[in-house]
């Protein structure tokens, strides 16, 4: 159990500065008497499954909120956050003619790095929020001091949250012949949408010649999906930590999948420290400014024994890098032997602030960072594993650009994120489509 704590001991960046120790350590307390939200075996089967993805035999698909909320828990924003993810990764499925793993940013993400400790507003200034595991959204100082009782309630939060999406990968929403109704109805609708006709189409004739063969398999009916957030809050993260009894290895099971994001991933920090110790499948995000050797560090630290689907690197870089800087990234780790997942975020590397104030993204820029992604692990020959990307199954008007051709001037309709700005549904759809489009060449 002492390597369990071992993070302690380490600097452990992006903390928040609880004021009353004896209230975190009440919440610690009282979360390590539930139930786990995940279960060991999951996140094994994951973990192989993630491995296909390395071997080029599968493709990832992570989306969901740059911030869940606990306003957010309700039926209706996870249906549509969930039959986006569902739409998406048909069509992927259909490009690249391999089963697509579908991982949620969802049930636990509710906690945010920040880049600064304050925001001045008016010129007033308060603590930034950093989720609400954290601190409340409202800009008063009230709202933004630390709660430890908020870790409690990202716990029940979460718990909600997983056991609607459990019912709804079993219980009829997945059927494929739905979700792709609901594709064609997309692109009936989208006023891009006779670009993605005859893709549409092709998947109709598919699913149809199946159906006439008489195939109709339980794969048909349900899907397998995952939750997945940032490992941030070390203290909630390490209170959900705990032995399988089947092998009596610890997992974290808080969810199936942990990534230790660009701000936390200190070789010697506490983030990887802990990562260190739990035996679920690890993401490390990965900036512009990430060295070969801190790859290799890192899987050194994460993957010794070289576990196949143990390590994913999500990499961040922004369209005007990504050419420059992944290849010898992905060069060197590939020299040195190790076998990791790379996956995309066309997200984080690509935001800006409008002179209005608002964080957006161009969907163009997003779209760019995916086509050079594929263009590198081509050029390599290696494996270009999926996606990762901020998304929400509402109409929200966060990114600018895709088929109805948002300018900054809508941002001001619907800006509901509480951090990120996210592609909202039809974004979402057209950048499945016209990645399947890379994906088919
Ligand atoms: C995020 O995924 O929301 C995030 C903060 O990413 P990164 O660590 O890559 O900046
Ligand atoms: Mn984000």
């Amino acid at each position: 159990m002492t390597d369990l704590n071992s993070w302690r001991a380490r600097p452990a960046a992006q903390q928040p500065d609880w004021p009353d120790p004896a209230a975190l350590e009440a919440a610690v307390a009282e979360l390590r008497t539930f139930p786990p939200l995940v279960f060991a075996g999951e996140c094994d089967a994951l973990k192989a499954r993630i491995a296909d993805v390395a071997a080029g035999k599968a493709f990832l698909l992570q989306g969901g909120d740059c911030a869940e909320t606990f306003d957010g828990v309700g039926a209706d924003p996870l249906r549509n956050k969930l039959r986006t993810i569902l739409q998406m990764s048909v069509v992927l499925t259909y490009a690249a003619s391999m089963p697509v793993v579908k991982v949620g940013r969802i049930a636990g993400q509710y906690a945010k790095p920040r880049s600064k400790p304050t925001e001045v507003r008016n010129g007033v200034e308060l603590p930034v929020y950093r989720g609400d595991a954290v601190n409340g959204f409202e800009f008063t100082p009230e709202a933004r001091v630390p709660d430890p009782r908020r870790l409690v309630r990202t716990y029940h939060a979460s718990a909600a949250t997983l056991n609607l999406a459990r019912a709804f990968c079993v219980g009829g929403e997945a059927d494929l012949r739905q979700v792709h109704a609901w594709n064609t109805d997309f692109v009936r609708n989208s006023p891009v949408g006779e670009r993605y006709e005859r893709m549409a189409r092709d998947i109709d004739r598919a699913i149809a010649f199946m159906h006439a063969c008489g195939a109709d398999p339980a794969e048909f009916r349900t899907v397998d999906f995952y939750a997945s957030h940032e490992a941030l809050l070390l203290d909630y993260e390490a209170a959900l930590t705990r032995i399988d009894s089947r092998t009596g290895l610890p997992y974290d099971t808080s969810g199936h999948f942990l990534w230790i994001g660009e701000r936390t991933r200190q070789l010697d920090g506490a983030h990887v420290e802990f990562a260190r110790h739990i035996r679920n499948p690890i993401g490390v995000k990965l900036g512009p400014t990430a060295t070969a050797e801190d790859a290799l560090a890192l899987i050194e630290a994460l993957d010794p024994d070289r576990e196949p689907g143990r390590l994913t690197f999500i990499t961040r870089m922004g369209a005007d890098k990504i050419r420059d800087v992944l290849p010898e990234l992905v060069e060197k780790v590939t020299a040195s032997g190790a076998t990791v997942a790379w996956v995309c975020d066309p997200m984080h590397g690509n935001t800006f602030e409008t002179p209005t104030g608002y964080k957006t993204r161009r969907f163009d820029d997003v779209l760019d960072e995916v086509a050079g992604f594929f263009e590198v692990h081509r050029e390599l020959g290696t494996v270009p594993g999926g996606l990762h990307v901020e998304l929400t199954g509402d109409d929200v008007t966060e990114c600018v650009g895709g088929g109805h051709a948002l300018e900054e001037a809508d941002l001001t309709q619907r800006y509901e994120t509480v951090c990120d700005p996210r592609l909202n549904r039809a974004q979402s759809l057209e950048l499945a489509f016209l990645v399947a489009e890379m994906l088919h060449r």
